[in-house]
């Protein structure tokens, strides 16, 4: 059984408010960092090893020590709670359930960064959730947690919550920033990163929601403990958040040293795949990251047994490899059609471009035409090719990772699965009735 630190209190009624939280030891970590200097907090971070939990995986304590601290320039703490990479949900289950877990953390952050005033940027959709994030942070600071001289120790905090409109690209960084001072939420162009020019042109961490809430049960067990958990550098435990084609969907907290194998079967975890049909596929770590065919996602190329960690699951590279990702691990079982999963992941990509790169902007949508026209038993075998090719043209030619994004699922679904696309080509009367999966497996 996988250790839990992030959850382990999830299932006490009443977690969700100050007085339950604070009878199960909420804030005892901040009291205790509120003793230590900056700095101090700044070196447990950094032997915990705690990798950011959006999506890229970079160090947190690495990114904190980035953060420019020009004389008399306030500095901010963002917390990116924009949770719209499709099948991710674990930041959502945090906020709603254990709110006071993120505003603790976002206290001990803040004190470490010189943060006064922090904000949470929330995605539109989630619209329930700003009110229960608010009422936590009146609570802490009703409780002297938040506000003027918290604790008396001199240290002022603010906590605001700031709705998105809906709209994918503002869970990257910059166009967040863009969005949260009231502009349109175009990316930057980077350098100048937001460690050194983010919010109003001032020094900005921005950090995922389940990474600034881990930062708590790092002070509490130290950084040096934290990171015996979990296994080389995927330390800590991970968020995932499971659904697709399995008996229990839901938000699981792993310690990254179980296998993929018993992360799909184990009835702590997904259950199995429904209705006992085969696994044909996963996407470990939200829809950016590559699809992995069962035979390459239980097992690396070498034999090895693949594990849920950052490592494991790379392993290979793009090639028979995949990445952790945000989390949100997506499982299809044999009926699926990888044409039409590929398909509706370009058409998403494709809405949420914000369209300032030609590559992303028109390359997205010609992705989307070419896969509606194969799925639809329209397309030609040159069509997959020229797919191959607009994909390899996207990647790395754009001003933001949302081009990435787009291009990595087109790419794995055919150096995978190009056998189902060449059979909507060569089926066009099958390809309107059934999928490629009801018809071979
Ligand atoms: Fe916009 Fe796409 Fe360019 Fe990102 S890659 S800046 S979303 S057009």
């Amino acid at each position: 059984m996988s250790k839990k630190l992030l959850l382990k209190d999830a299932h006490i009624e009443g977690i969700r408010y100050f007085e339950t939280y604070r009878k199960q030891g909420g804030y005892t970590a901040a009291e205790k960092a509120l003793k230590m200097t900056p700095d101090e907090i700044l070196e447990e971070v950094k032997a915990s090893g705690l990798r950011g939990r959006g999506g890229a995986g970079f160090p947190t304590g690495m990114k904190w020590s980035f953060l420019a601290k020009p004389e008399g320039v306030p500095r901010h703490l963002v917390v990116n709670a924009d949770e719209s990479e499709p099948g991710t949900f674990k930041d959502r289950y945090l906020m709603e359930f254990l709110p006071h877990v993120l505003i603790e953390g976002m206290l001990i952050s803040s004190y470490c960064l010189g943060s006064n005033v922090s904000y949470i940027y929330i995605r539109g959709e989630y619209s329930w959730i700003p009110d229960i994030l608010e009422e936590a942070i009146e609570e802490a600071k009703a409780a002297g947690f938040l506000g003027k001289n918290i604790l008396g120790t001199g240290f002022d905090c603010e906590i605001y919550v700031q709705r998105g409109g809906g709209a994918y690209i503002c869970g990257e960084e910059t166009a967040l920033l863009e969005s949260l001072e009231g502009k349109r939420g175009n990316p930057r162009l980077k350098p100048p990163f937001p460690a050194v020019k983010g919010l109003w042109e001032r020094p900005t961490v921005v950090n995922n929601v389940e990474s600034i809430a881990a930062i708590v049960p790092i002070i509490d067990i130290t950084g040096a403990e934290y990171a015996k958990i979990g296994v080389g550098r995927s330390t800590g435990t991970k968020l995932i958040s499971a659904c697709g084609n399995i008996n229990k969907p839901g938000v699981y907290e792993i310690d990254m040293t179980i296998t993929v194998e018993e992360f799909i079967y184990s009835d702590e975890y997904c259950g199995g795949i429904k209705d006992g049909k085969k696994l044909k596929a996963c996407i470990p770590g939200g829809s950016s990251v590559p699809i992995v065919p069962a035979n390459l996602l239980l097992r690396t190329v070498n034999g090895e047994p693949r594990y849920m960690n950052y490592e494991s699951l790379a392993d290979g590279g793009f090639a028979t490899g995949t990445m952790m990702g945000s989390g949100g691990f997506i499982v299809l079982d044999e009926d699926q059609c990888i044409v039409e999963h590929t398909m509706t992941l370009a058409r998403f990509y494709n809405h949420e471009s914000c369209g300032q790169c030609t590559p992303c902007r028109e390359g997205t949508g010609w992705m989307y035409k070419i896969l509606k026209k194969i799925e639809k038993g329209e397309g030609k075998m040159e069509d997959i090719d020229l797919l191959w090719d607009i994909q390899r043209k996207i990647e790395g030619n754009t001003i933001c990772p949302l081009g990435d994004a787009a291009a990595w699922p087109v790419a794995a679904a055919i150096r995978h699965f190009r056998d189902e696309f060449e059979w909507h080509v060569k089926n066009p009367e099958l390809s309107q009735t059934q999928n490629y999966g009801l018809a071979h497996y």
